[in-house]
């Protein structure tokens, strides 16, 4: 399959990693939009957020579990961060590998652009 996060996960194609396991890995976005800007991605390939089953649940609260267990590394936790998943077209997703966008360092505006 084609897709360049896959290729990320297995080594394929360089990323600067900041925490990986058996099922997910986070880097750092190679576009930052904020001054602190990840993307945690479980290794399972799921094209969108819709592909997701009952049967991912644990994979996906793991997800979330890996996002506090970094925010806390980094010192972001008491400022605050975002997470965003964004999916198909009017969400604006670009990669077709579901990823948790981790954003921080500066204030979040709402409603989001
Ligand atoms: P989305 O628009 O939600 O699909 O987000 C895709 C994100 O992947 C964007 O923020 C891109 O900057 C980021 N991205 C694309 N290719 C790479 C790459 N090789 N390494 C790190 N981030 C990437």
């Amino acid at each position: 399959m084609n897709c360049i996060f896959c290729k990320i996960a297995n080594g394929e194609i360089p990323a600067k990693k900041i925490y990986e396991d058996d099922r997910v890995l986070a880097f750092y976005d190679i576009a930052p939009q904020a001054p602190i800007h990840i993307l945690i991605i479980p290794k399972k390939h799921f094209a969108t957020l819709l592909e997701i089953g009952e049967e991912d649940s644990q994979l996906i609260g793991h997800i979330f579990l890996v996002a506090n267990k970094i925010a806390k590394e980094l010192k972001i936790d008491e400022s605050g961060f975002r997470i965003v998943v964004n999916c198909n077209r009017d969400g604006g997703q670009t990669v077709f590998h579901l990823h948790f966008h981790l954003l921080a360092g500066r204030p979040m505006h709402w409603p989001p652009g």
